[in-house]
């Protein structure tokens, strides 16, 4: 007889809760409660039963309701989160908070995960027959006359049906019915024949499925990964197993899931933030009852059900977005490893650029690494040139030899990207007479011009102000804007290229869900075209007739503080030149940069990623920085300084003395004031993961019951992706 359910509750408390058994039902592991919870009611889930309560004499309430006869979490998700939780230092609850979709963590009866159907009743026939209904009423029971439709195939066919539809269901000559979602089987496109590489690498990870076992799959932009992806679904499909393929935020372009529908010809299941929560939990619970064979998903997909497990895929391993930054601080990519071993499964990590991380798994033999050097799309790599821009006369920033490869390309009726990662129209706005410059007042780092627009843009708070008319400190009016934003280069070269289209791809010309697709539409013909735009051109986009990026500007990458800014730079800079020459025309990259002999810029461009990974690497080892050694950041921020500093040095003062740690700080955050508030940090470092993660959990109770924690914002980031 069970005494006391364990449970885990939606708050940031680092503990789970104990409660008396619900008076009806058998409550199981993995299933959700309703519980009280303060003055209110909490949905729960069931992490343990025990025998006793882990706190003696407290007088337990008791669960109010139990949501779910069998179990919604099974045991594989709740070992798996159980493990995150710990491992990222997460609340429990806030580890299931992440993995069930919004609906499902309310006090609700599951939501039906069929597709919607409408069909006459007996007397809705009879209704028919006599003819006794007028307008929409008649046209629908008209249309239902012959069977069962779908919502969908009414809505194609009888706008505004569904008025009718409630009026005929509610005098009973209506009903509503779920089925099993239809499987819509498009004719399959063909596979092309997959090259030797391609081949290689289907069949060793083929060969492993079944058994856990971590795959890098390395190859650029273009080499075909897609492909062996591809072919290892329709493997685990074959076997009747599920596929779970991970993408970054940018990469589930619609282009993307048109090419698996085609593909595969199954139903694609699509998983991300921009879903509303009733479609989430249904392809959530389709994944879980297994009717899903197929999930694509950013980020939080790894939480996804998969009772079949059979793949897991992570594509562009080595992207950024697939470390959550706030709340449960996870890492998708490290869970799909975590998840793969859990479920018994390989997990296959693609990237062109690989992380350094992946790549050091790799070299100590943890990960296999499979190859995919040919480009079958492309005749041959693009070839790169570094443009020495020093003492060169600059036009808005862009060298005479940068504007001649953009003249020579579109002249040839191809298309160039320009390449900026900075949005804007200047990224300084200065006083040419006295030297002042517009600076946000809650960061103290200079506002963004956009000039279209009028505003000056704190890029890191959003601080907002109109363009001034002259200078606030001297009232001269020669206000310059100072380097260059994508804004700025469109402006440029629409004036020195009126001969082609100048678009510009960056988050303020794409920011309707739908702007980003359509002007990829217009590029994919063979018209001359120039492209203005940021990282978010770097991927994931086919665009036949672009033979040229001219990348305009990294050196601010070659300086920053940041340990991984050179990883970052080399990663963005391959990204960015393998959009050129994908298809039969051959490719051509420019770079320009105030130091032509910085050694990673040679590397990289000489020897490709893997020398320049490989040499980052190295410095890494001699250094002692991850993946050599494991980091912890405890990050800090108040409106009031003195709150921050005597919280991190007691933060400090709780540490056990333990030499294998190493402590940096407390120290300020690279950027030490944003939006207002004073920010510091405290940066744990240890060779051993097991002796930093020994000390944490007591050491994060501990801060919790520091007098100031109550008073600021305070978090801990295990493995940190960056400093700020
Ligand atoms: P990646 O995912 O590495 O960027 P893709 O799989 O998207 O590469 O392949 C790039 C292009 O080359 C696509 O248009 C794809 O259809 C094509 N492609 C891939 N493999 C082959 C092959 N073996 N033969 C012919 N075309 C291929
Ligand atoms: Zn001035
Ligand atoms: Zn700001």
């Amino acid at each position: 007889m069970p005494a006391v359910l364990r449970i885990a509750l939606p708050v940031p408390l680092p503990t789970l809760f104990d409660y008396l058994p619900p008076a009806t039902g058998e409550a199981g592991v993995g299933s959700r409660v309703l519980v009280p919870f303060g003055r209110g009611k909490r949905v729960g889930v069931v992490v343990a039963i025990e025998a006793a309560a882990a706190v003696e004499g407290g007088r337990l309430k008791q669960v109010t309701r139990l949501l779910d006869d069998e179990p919604l979490l099974d045991a594989e998700l709740m070992q798996t989160l159980a493990w995150a939780a710990d491992y990222w230092l997460g609340a429990p609850g806030e580890a299931y908070a992440n993995a069930l979709p919004l609906a499902l963590r309310e006090a609700k009866p599951l939501p039906p995960i069929g597709d919607e159907y409408w069909s006459t009743t007996a007397s809705g026939r009879s209704a028919h027959d006599t003819g006794n209904r007028r307008g929409g009423s008649k046209a629908l029971l008209a249309l239902l006359a012959t069977g069962a439709l779908s919502a969908q195939e009414l809505t194609e066919r009888l706008p505004g049906w569904r008025e009718a539809a409630r009026r005929l269901a509610a005098a009973g000559l209506l009903e509503r019915s779920e089925r099993p979602p239809a499987d819509h089987r498009p004719p399959a496109s063909p596979a092309p024949q997959l090259n030797e590489e391609q081949q290689q690498a289907v069949a060793t990870v083929g060969a492993s499925l079944g058994s856990f076992q971590p795959f890098l799959l390395d190859g650029v932009t273009g080499s075909g990964k897609t492909e062996v992806y591809l072919a290892l679904i329709e493997q685990v499909l074959a076997q009747g197993k599920q596929a779970l393929l991970l993408v970054p935020e940018i990469g589930l372009a619609p282009q993307t899931v048109r090419r698996l529908r085609q593909r595969l010809g199954v139903l694609i299941e699509v998983l991300h933030s921009n879903l509303s929560e009733g479609d989430r939990a249904r392809a959530w619970l389709r994944a879980r009852a297994g009717t899903a064979r197929v999930i694509l998903g950013t980020r939080s997909a790894i939480f996804t059900p998969l009772p079949q497990a059979g793949l897991i895929i992570v594509d562009e391993e080595h992207d950024g977005s697939y470390k959550q930054q706030d709340g449960f601080r996870y890492h998708a990519r490290d869970l799909a490893v975590v998840r793969a071993r859990a479920l018994g499964v390989p997990v296959l990590l693609g990237s062109g650029t690989p992380s350094l991380e992946s790549l050091a798994n790799a070299e100590a033999g943890r990960y296999r690494t499979l190859h995919l050097r040919a480009r079958p799309g492309a005749i041959r790599p693009p070839q790169v040139q570094i443009i020495d821009m020093r003492a060169q006369r600059l036009e808005h920033g862009m060298s005479p030899a940068l504007l001649a490869a953009v003249a020579d390309t579109v002249a040839r009726g191809e298309q160039a990207l320009v390449f900026r990662n900075r949005r804007g129209y200047a990224p300084v706005l200065l006083c040419h007479a006295c030297g002042w410059h517009a600076d946000c007042p809650r960061c103290e780092r200079p506002l963004t011009l956009h000039a279209g627009r009028r505003q000056l843009i704190c890029h890191h708070c959003d601080y907002r102000q109109r363009l001034p008319a002259a200078c606030p400190t001297c009232g001269a009016g020669d206000l310059k804007p100072q380097g260059q934003g994508t804004e700025r280069l469109e402006e440029a070269l629409v004036t020195l290229f009126p001969q082609a289209p100048v678009l510009r791809v960056d988050r303020e010309t794409t920011r309707r869900r739908d702007a980003f697709e359509q002007l990829l539409e217009t590029l994919a013909d063979d018209q001359p075209a120039i492209l203005v735009g940021t990282q978010m051109l770097a991927k994931g986009h086919d665009l036949p007739n672009l033979t040229l990026v001219a990348i305009v500007g990294v050196d601010e990458g070659l300086h920053s503080i940041d340990f991984r800014a050179g990883e970052r730079l080399a990663q963005l800079v391959v990204q960015v030149a393998g959009r050129a020459g994908r298809a039969s025309k051959p490719g051509r990259v420019v770079l320009q940069t105030h130091q032509p002999a910085h050694p990673l810029l040679r590397s990289l461009l000489a020897q490709g990623y893997a020398a320049a990974a490989r040499e980052l690497l190295a410095e890494r080892r001699l250094i002692q920085l991850p993946p050599y050694s494991h980091q912890v950041l405890l990050r800090a921020e108040s409106v009031r300084r003195e709150d921050v500093d005597g919280f991190l040095a007691a933060a400090r003062a709780a540490l056990p003395q333990d030499d294998s740690l190493q402590i940096a700080g407390p120290m300020p955050a690279p950027m030490p004031l944003r939006a207002g508030r004073h920010r510091a940090q405290l940066l744990l470092e240890a060779a051993s993961r097991r002796s930093l993660h020994g000390m944490l959990r007591s050491w994060q109770l501990a801060l919790a019951r520091l007098p100031l924690a109550r008073k600021l914002r305070w978090s801990l980031d295990v493995d940190p992706i960056d400093l700020y």
